[in-house]
């Protein structure tokens, strides 16, 4: 965490603040190591504060020896302030798209007569991962590996996506997950045109895609696999679509490196959908970043325009949905590097057509 405090040091820098409010519990827990779901740190160039509630006095001590831990009380925000304000400039930060308008108006008067600054980007600072992450993250995308394998003996026709999608999740919970990072995708025939299609008692079928998509939960940070398959012998379209999908993915992937533009890498995986005709199909961006959220910073899409740096994690996920036919996703993550990205997710690619 010490690491990441410094990170942390440089961004008030960047910014030109003298401390940062950090309230929003991914950047709490990167900043300090609690993991608790309520309190309130604030890292100065010197100082590194957090007060947190009854509930989480120990937890808060035990997780946090790079923090002055702070006994709340009823009051925390007072506690704090009352300890910031002999030690810092005027300037403090927020983050200014996530705490709630009455918060800050509260905050306000607490913290007089420091200046609150508000902040829309402090979750940059979790854009790059040391290796300590990546680590864990890939521990993630190994329990995404063994799940798809697990789910293609499960896979056929009727059960129902919803009995699908929780032996999924079983299956996830018991290989070691602590949680999943959000509801699991499971969309079957018509439905996986879904891009975000939840299990229903919708009962699969032979001619069936499905499209799984699922965020298994390692110490704090997660993975993020899609794939699709097929359930008995594909028809012709089935391969087409699914061949274009692979194939866009695949020149995307091999474009990742450090200092490529995000933009331009969501050009890549665009140009082959649209040279295909199907552009007006893949309506959603690239990728995005992953980590302690799962949609983080940067994302990779036609809206932003940021050079890729060496230990941002990304998926690389382009898909076409048909309306009333059903779609396909494939997604990965990787870990970029100066010369080129790994791939941290391995479960075959290639088109699966189930028994049926
Ligand atoms: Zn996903
Ligand atoms: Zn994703």
């Amino acid at each position: 965490m010490a690491d990441h405090l410094e990170r942390t040091r440089r961004y008030l820098a960047e910014v030109g603040v003298d401390g940062v409010l950090l309230f929003k519990p991914e950047n709490r827990r990167y900043a300090t190591g609690f993991t608790g779901s309520a309190g309130l740190a604030l890292v100065t160039a010197r100082d590194a504060l957090l007060a947190v509630d009854f509930r989480y006095y120990d937890q808060a001590a035990a997780q946090a020896p790079v923090c002055e831990v702070l006994r709340g009380g009823t009051d925390l925000v007072a506690a704090l302030a009352e300890a910031a304000r002999p030690r810092m400039g005027r300037r403090l930060g927020f983050e200014a798209e996530f705490v709630p308008y009455a918060h800050v108006e509260r905050w306000r008067g607490k913290f007089a007569p420091l200046e609150l600054v508000p902040l829309n980007d402090v979750d940059r600072l979790r854009w790059v991962k040391d290796d300590a992450e990546v680590a864990l993250i890939e521990r993630a995308a190994g329990l995404s590996d063994a799940a798809f394998a697990h789910m293609l003996t499960v896979l056929r026709p009727g059960i129902t996506e919803r009995q699908a999608g929780v032996e999924l999740e079983m299956f996830l919970r018991r290989a070691g997950a602590e949680r999943l990072s959000f509801e699991t995708v499971l969309a079957s025939g018509p439905r996986s045109a879904l891009p975000h299609g939840r299990a229903t008692d919708r009962v699969l079928a032979a001619g069936d895609f499905v499209t799984l998509d699922y965020g298994p939960v390692v110490e704090g940070y997660t993975a993020d696999c899609t794939r699709t398959v097929a359930l008995g012998r594909p028809d012709e379209r089935q391969r087409e679509i699914y061949a274009l999908v692979l194939a866009a993915q695949r020149c995307a992937l091999a474009a990742v490196r450090g200092g490529f533009s995000s933009r331009a890498l969501d050009g890549i995986a665009r140009d082959v959908i649209e040279g295909a005709g199907y552009g007006e199909a893949f309506g959603h961006g690239l990728g995005h970043g992953i980590g302690l959220e799962i949609h983080e910073g940067p994302s990779v899409s036609p809206r932003l325009d940021v050079p890729l740096e060496p230990g941002m994690v990304l998926t690389i996920e382009p898909g076409v949905y048909l309306p009333g036919w059903g779609g396909v996703r494939i997604e990965d993550d990787v870990v970029v590097t100066s010369d080129g990205a790994r791939v941290l997710t391995h479960a075959p690619k290639e088109l699966i057509a189930l028994p049926a």
